[in-house]
């Protein structure tokens, strides 16, 4: 360990954090996650980033990989191990002004991007907090405010720059190596370590965004015309719900439906939102045309002590109904999680089933559920969050990775059907067979 220490000081060139460091408490932990990692490197260069890789290697230490560190499950921080902390690799450049091509650095985050693009009119659909990182949110997914016009972020990905568990460096595209190229795509960070995305980004105007509120007691009937409707909505318009929010009534609480269109022709915006206005009794309907940066919510750090535990499904058409239904009875009992659904289809859906690692482009609906509170609280919550979970499971076709605080064996197996993760596994023989890379929704090799 010493020499294998003593080799990376020398010339490393970013943060080598140890515990007993002023800094270290704050370094070892991400918003969800805690941790005590021995050592916190925080590299400034591709090369930082192999010598990293190299050094955890060689001492024999368990490697954790942090972009923005929102993961769920903590996944960006880890115990007695090494954490390669991607923040100080997070430029945005246009790099081919013609084919909007902007290259992106690993530890970016959604803010930085939206606000690098926006004088050049253009945006990369991407989530919808600024906080959250360009890294965990594309290698699995993102399901962002433009989704059903231009698809996830990772379809929007034209190359990467990868760090390998040998430490190695590669350019890896759809050409130069299809099959890694593939599993980037929705593996998460099994692979490697991204030091730079590439993406083909929009072209964007203002568009129109805001919120629609209804009474809770409207909720069944809201929920399942804004599903219908959502089916043959134009691409342009992108949508989610939200109740049972705690902070606002709980089961009491107004349903929240939130519209993006893309766009800033207001007659247009007005014929694609309207029938989502005529669905029940309008409370308050705040849509207006904002610039596509100002959508992006601010990130937030829950207080110290709250716990959040989230799950995820996807809904296939012909389960939405008797989905929706469990939805807004778990809604409307007496200790609700906070339920949110997303509208996906369009876009996603038109791109073939096994051209990414993404398994679920056939899903209409994206939903997750979401109790929050101090450990007390949680653990009240917690029976009935599994029970409503146990009646979900028929009906779903799988889990999204990125909402997804569940780590076992059956997590994964809801992220990746059996085919997509036998071809992640020989992905994953060939790149990392060590399963260096093993904090994530992980594939075995
Ligand atoms: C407030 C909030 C809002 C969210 N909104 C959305 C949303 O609108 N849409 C959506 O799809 N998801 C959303 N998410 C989920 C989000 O996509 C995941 O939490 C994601 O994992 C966060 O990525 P991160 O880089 O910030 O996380 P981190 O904790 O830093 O990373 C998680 C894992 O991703 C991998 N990883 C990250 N960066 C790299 C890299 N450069 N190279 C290799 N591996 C890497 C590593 O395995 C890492 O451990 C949201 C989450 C939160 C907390």
């Amino acid at each position: 360990m010493s020499s294998a220490l003593e080799t990376l000081r020398s010339g490393f060139g970013g943060d080598i954090i140890e515990p007993g460091a002023a800094e270290y408490e704050a370094a070892s932990r991400t918003i969800l996650g805690a941790g005590t990692p021995a050592f916190v490197l925080r590299p400034t260069s591709v090369e930082g980033v192999q010598a990293g890789v190299k050094f955890a290697v060689a001492a024999g230490l368990s490697l954790a990989v942090r972009g923005g560190g929102h993961s769920f499950p903590g996944f960006g921080t880890n115990d007695d191990g090494v954490v390669i902390d991607l923040s100080k690799l997070a430029t945005v450049e246009i790099i081919d002004k013609d084919r909007h091509l902007v290259r992106i650095g690993g530890g970016a985050v959604w803010g930085q991007v939206a606000a690098a693009l926006a004088p050049h009119n253009l945006a990369i659909s991407s989530g919808d907090n600024k906080a959250v990182g360009v890294g965990g949110l594309t290698l699995t997914g993102g399901i962002g405010w433009k989704v059903r016009k231009y698809g996830l972020a990772l379809d929007n990905l034209v190359a990467v720059e990868l760090v390998t568990a040998d430490g190695e460096v590669a350019r890896v595209t759809k050409e130069s190596n299809a099959e890694l190229f593939w599993a980037l795509r929705g593996g998460g960070g099994n692979f490697g370590i991204v030091t730079a995305f590439e993406f083909a980004a929009h072209p964007t105007t203002d568009i129109f965004f805001g919120r629609i509120t209804f009474p809770a007691a409207e909720l069944p009937t809201v929920l399942q015309g804004w599903a219908d409707y959502l089916r043959t909505a134009p691409d342009d318009l992108t949508s989610s719900v939200t109740f049972a929010n705690p902070f606002t009534g709980g089961p009491n609480a107004p349903v929240e439906v939130l519209v993006a269109f893309d766009g800033d022709d207001a007659e247009l915006a007005a014929a694609a939102v309207d029938p989502i206005r005529q669905l029940g009794t309008v409370l308050e309907d705040d849509v207006v045309l904002k610039p596509y940066a100002d959508i992006l919510e601010e990130g937030m750090v829950p207080p110290p002590g709250i716990q959040i535990v989230t799950r995820s499904g996807f809904v296939n058409e012909a389960s939405v109904p008797e989905v929706l239904q469990m939805l807004a009875a778990a809604g409307a009992s007496e200790r609700p999680p906070i339920v949110a659904i997303r509208s996906i289809g369009g876009a996603v859906s038109r791109i073939a089933d096994d051209a990414t690692a993404y398994a679920h482009r056939q899903a209409e609906l994206m939903f997750f559920t979401t109790i929050v509170g101090p450990p007390p609280a949680i653990a009240a919550a917690q029976p009935g969050h599994d029970a409503l979970w146990g009646s979900l499971a028929p009906h779903l076709s799988g889990a999204y990775a990125n909402f997804l605080a569940g780590v076992s064996e059956e997590d994964v197996a809801a992220v990746y059907p059996s085919a997509t993760y036998q071809r992640l596994a020989a992905v994953k023989r060939q790149y990392d067979p060590a399963n260096l890379f093993a904090g994530n929704h992980n594939v075995r090799p």
